[in-house]
């Protein structure tokens, strides 16, 4: 293998390209990696020298701390190909400051922004053959951090690995979804993580999720911890109410997570004069407007499916399936956004970034 030294970065290649293997038409989200990752190691205080090396499993003590404490975190973003094959990310600031953030709730190193921005570049230019330009198409991005140290005493550890890993991924169809409002379970609490994209919240849906499957439902919706009367999450999206005209949306907290996604969706309802609130909202108005028909639409905003429309809700004994919208605002979301996205639109925001 050839190693070469750019910067501060090392950079192994791999032999040979997988990318034959990989059937671009039929991709399942999240399953093909492509040829290369970026890691660094955190150790005597300090991140090391960050590198690039062919795609491989890792080796890790069976004690390393992430085994039994949990101490991980990640991000999701993605990475778009233009008509003239220029590559662009949307927003890519916002996801290294969060995942700094969700580190420093779990008592773990921040990353530098240097090597996060020329690690994540280097290995979008490596793995360049792997994005592809057609409708839909797109890069999902999945950086990480784990507490590598071996020890099983319960502290915060002193060895990490922060990672890059990269998987084609098709226009995201996630079916249909109709879901449940939880009454019961908790996906975060006050003073909790729930801000934070921690890889516990998810182990912790898990299992609420799968009882809503058996009742035919995709998924939840996670209302507050204390009362469950307010509408806060859709667990790995965030969610937005239209009644009437007016689009409505809870406010970020400690127990719900400041999705880029959701952040745009606001600003574009404001470019666009959609009436937008920013405010708590509760199970009994969304209840009372599915009866008297002010409710038109329900959808999640997330990286992974931008906008993903809600068909139908179920809360306790009620239940309601969505009117069909003539023009959805779901859908002229997806649209304006995919547009910047695909540098298919002006960009007034400057949310895009270039490769
Ligand atoms: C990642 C995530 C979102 C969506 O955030 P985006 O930045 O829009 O991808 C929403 N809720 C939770 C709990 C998440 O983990």
């Amino acid at each position: 293998m050839n190693t070469e030294k750019k910067h501060k970065l090392e950079i192994t290649k791999a032999k040979e390209s997988k990318i034959d293997s990989v059937d671009f038409n039929n991709l399942s989200f999240g399953r093909a990696f492509t040829d290369h990752m970026f890691s660094c190691e955190f150790k005597d205080g300090k991140w090391q020298v960050g590198k690039i090396t062919p795609y491989e499993p890792l080796t890790l003590d069976p004690s390393a701390r992430v085994f039994h404490y949990g101490q991980a975190v990640f991000e999701g973003m993605k990475a778009f190909k233009d008509q003239d094959n220029q590559v662009w990310l949307f927003r890519p600031e916002d996801n290294f400051n969060r995942i700094n953030k969700s580190a420093a709730r779990l008592a773990m190193p921040e990353f530098p922004k240097d090597i996060f921005f020329e690690g994540l570049t280097e290995l979008l230019k490596l793995d360049d053959a792997w994005i592809k330009n057609t409708k839909g198409s797109a890069m999902y991005i999945r950086p990480f951090v784990i507490a590598t140290e071996p020890a099983i005493s319960a502290s915060p550890a002193s060895e990490y690995k922060f990672m890059i890993i990269m998987s084609p991924a098709q226009a995201y169809y996630a079916g249909e979804v109709r879901v449940l409002i939880a009454s019961e379970y908790s996906r975060a609490t006050d003073g909790g993580v729930g801000f934070a994209k921690a890889a516990g919240n998810y182990a912790a849906q898990f299992y609420p999720t799968s009882l809503a499957h058996k009742e035919g439902y995709q998924q939840v919706i996670w209302t507050d911890s204390n009362s469950h009367e307010y509408l806060e999450e859709a667990g790995t999206m965030n969610i937005f109410f239209r009644i009437n005209d007016t689009l409505i949306t809870a406010p970020t907290s400690d127990r719900i997570l400041d999705g880029i996604t959701r952040k745009s969706v606001i600003q574009l309802a404001k470019d666009n004069n959609i009436d937008v609130e920013v405010r708590p909202i509760k199970v009994e108005e969304l209840v009372n407007a599915a009866k008297d028909g002010s409710l038109k639409e329900i959808f999640g905003s997330g990286t992974a499916a931008v906008i993903n429309p809600i068909l139908g809700f179920k809360h306790k004994d009620f239940k309601h399936e969505l009117p069909k919208q003539e023009a959805p605002y779901s859908a002229f979301f997806k649209e304006k956004l995919n547009a910047i996205q695909y540098n298919l639109a002006d960009d007034p925001h400057q949310w895009r970034y270039k490769i």
